[in-house]
C-alpha cells in the first residue's frame, strides 16, 4: 500500500524501535513507509533524524535508484534489528550480547561525525562544542538511524520493550510506564480495538447465558 499520505508511526517511545515499527499494518493493508528511496528521506525528515537541508540535497542530486538501494539496506537492517529485539526483548542486555551486534559497528565504523565549536548564549563560556555528521554519500543516510539503534541497545532497558499485544499487531514499544503496564502499541488502534473486542464477547456471553 502506498504509504505516502499516511504519516510514519512515532509511537514506540524510543526512536530506535520507532524504526522497527517503519512498517506496520495501521488498518487492513500492510505499509512501508521506507518501501523506496523518497520513502527514506520522508521518513527521516518525519523522524527529524537528518536535517532538512541534507534530505533536500540528496534528493536533487542523487539518483533516485542510489537511493532506493540505500532504502534497500536500511529495510536489510530493520529486518535483521527485528530479529534481535524479538529475540532479546523482556530481559536486560549483557556485554555477552555484543558479538551479535557486530552489523551496527561495522556501519559505525564508517561514520563521519566531528566537533566544533559555535555561539551558546546559554553556556558561561558563550560557546558550546557540538557534533555533527558529514553526509558525503547516499549511504551516510543510514548512520543516524544506526546511532539510533546503538543508543537503543546501551541506554534502554530491554526487560521492557513489548511487543503489542493486539492480536495482528506487529509493533513494538519501550514501556516506560510507572509499573510496566503499558500493553498497546496505543489505545486509538489496539486499545480500543481489545475494548470493543471484549464488550462484544460480554455481549454475546449475556445472550447464550
Ligand atoms: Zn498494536
Amino acid at each position: 500500500m502506498d504509504y505516502r499520505p499516511i504519516p510514519a508511526m512515532f509511537l514506540a517511545d524510543a526512536l530506535g524501535i520507532d524504526f522497527l515499527n517503519s512498517i506496520a499494518t495501521p488498518v487492513d493493508e500492510p505499509v512501508d513507509w521506507i518501501g523506496d528511496g523518497e520513502g527514506l528521506l520522508s521518513w527521516l525528515e518525519q523522524a527529524s533524524l537528518v536535517p532538512v537541508d541534507v534530505l533536500a540535497h540528496m534528493r536533487s542530486q542523487i539518483r533516485p535508484a542510489e537511493l532506493d538501494e540505500v532504502a534497500a539496506k536500511a529495510r536489510g537492517l530493520r529486518e535483521w534489528f527485528r530479529a534481535f529485539v524479538q529475540k532479546n526483548k523482556g530481559r536486560p542486555l549483557t556485554a555477552r550480547d555484543l558479538s551479535e551486534l557486530e552489523p551496527l559497528n561495522s556501519v559505525l565504523r564508517r561514520d563521519e561525525r566531528y566537533g566544533s565549536i559555535a555561539a551558546n548564549a546559554e553556556s558561561a563560556s558563550g560557546l558550546t562544542f557540538t557534533m555533527q555528521r558529514r553526509y558525503s554519500s547516499a549511504e551516510s543516510l543510514l548512520m543516524p538511524i544506526v546511532e539510533a539503534l546503538a543508543k537503543l541497545v546501551c541506554e534502554e532497558d530491554f526487560t521492557y520493550v513489548k511487543a503489542c499485544e493486539g492480536p495482528k499487531c506487529t509493533l513494538l514499544f519501550a514501556d516506560h510506564t510507572r509499573g510496566h503496564a503499558r500493553r498497546w502499541c496505543s489505545m486509538a488502534i489496539c486499545g480500543n480495538r481489545a475494548k470493543v473486542a471484549a464488550h462484544r464477547a460480554r455481549l454475546r456471553e449475556g445472550k447464550s447465558g
